[in-house]
């Protein structure tokens, strides 16, 4: 029986991608393809400065790329961290995910492993980025500005209408972050996961807080118990941030997406964060606002 479909993700730069990945799943296409495809959209758009082709690069003026893969149906895995000049690392996190051993690949490794498998090479770095890059270094030694400001992650899940589900993420991580620095974006269960049985979570913010609470695999075990997409998204967010805070006094940003494999879908967040999601009525964009005890979206933007 045709089964119904969705899409979420993270920040409105992935209206144009939720909406090819929508129309792939419309059309009984398959998640994978419709996450792929997505985020290949944003990672070649030079106007989003921190995913791809334009992302900001990290101290040494280099752009750093992290992605990851993940099919719901075998939990295949397939990621990459700190690869350099190429356009699609989520291709290629994809293509990792086919094998048995080397699935996550690192550096110089993974852009030889990219270069093997026929990859398309580029200078991710702009000279819009470059300017960024510049002004910024002159800031911080003028004003002792912090030098992470800057950064957001491109994540989507996707459940297609066969009821299978797959993840994707892909960044330039932290801007100004030091070189072979690695967030969370490309950790299985801290960035993303997904599992057909249950249903799929993604992150984005401060990478190296979202890893200490492994949030993405916590959003999809609390699902497991039967809690609706929005109540785990939002309740794993809130008890880490309040773990965070009463051990040492803060937490970073985090936001999470989530749906289960009936289509159902939630978000839970620390920060202000706008989000994506794609089903049968529309494709549109929201903006979610964490008041007190609970968090309050509102309808940005439909498609046409
Ligand atoms: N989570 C990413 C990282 O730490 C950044 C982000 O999503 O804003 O690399």
């Amino acid at each position: 029986m045709e089964k119904k479909w969705c899409m979420i993700a993270t920040w409105e730069m992935a209206k144009e991608g939720v909406e090819k990945g929508s129309s792939i799943l419309q059309d009984r296409g398959n998640c994978c393809d419709a996450v792929e495809t997505g985020v290949k959209t944003v990672e070649d758009c030079p106007e989003y400065t921190s995913v791809g082709y334009g992302g900001l690069p990290n101290e040494e003026c280099e752009v750093e790329m992290d992605a990851a893969f993940m099919d719901g149906k075998n939990l295949s895995i397939g990621a990459v961290a700190g690869i350099k000049d190429f356009k699609n690392p989520v291709s290629i996190a994809r293509k990792l995910s086919e094998n048995r051993f080397n699935i996550f690949l690192v550096g110089a490794g993974a852009e030889a492993y990219a270069h093997k498998n026929g990859f398309e090479r580029k200078n991710m770095l702009t000279e819009e980025s470059k300017k960024i890059w510049e002004k910024r270094k002159k800031e911080m030694s003028e004003k002792n500005l912090s030098p992470y400001d800057g950064h957001d992650t491109i994540c989507m899940i996707a459940l297609d209408k066969c009821g299978d589900m797959a993840a994707a993420t892909s960044t330039s991580g932290l801007f100004m972050k030091k070189r072979g620095r690695v967030g969370d974006s490309p950790l299985s269960g801290s960035g993303f996961y997904v599992d057909n049985e249950i249903g799929g979570a993604a992150a984005t913010g401060l990478g190296e807080d979202i890893m200490k609470g492994c949030l993405s695999y916590d959003t999809v075990q609390r699902m497991k118990r039967g809690i609706s997409p929005m109540e785990a998204a939002q309740s794993s967010v809130r008890d880490f941030s309040e773990k965070l805070k009463k051990i040492r006094g803060y937490s970073g940003a985090m936001s999470l997406i989530a749906v289960n494999n009936r289509g159902e879908w939630g978000i839970g967040t620390n920060v202000e964060f706008t989000f994506v999601v794609g089903n049968s009525e529309k494709v549109r964009v929201y903006r979610a606002v964490p008041m007190e005890n609970k968090v309050v979206i509102e309808r940005l933007k439909d498609s046409l």
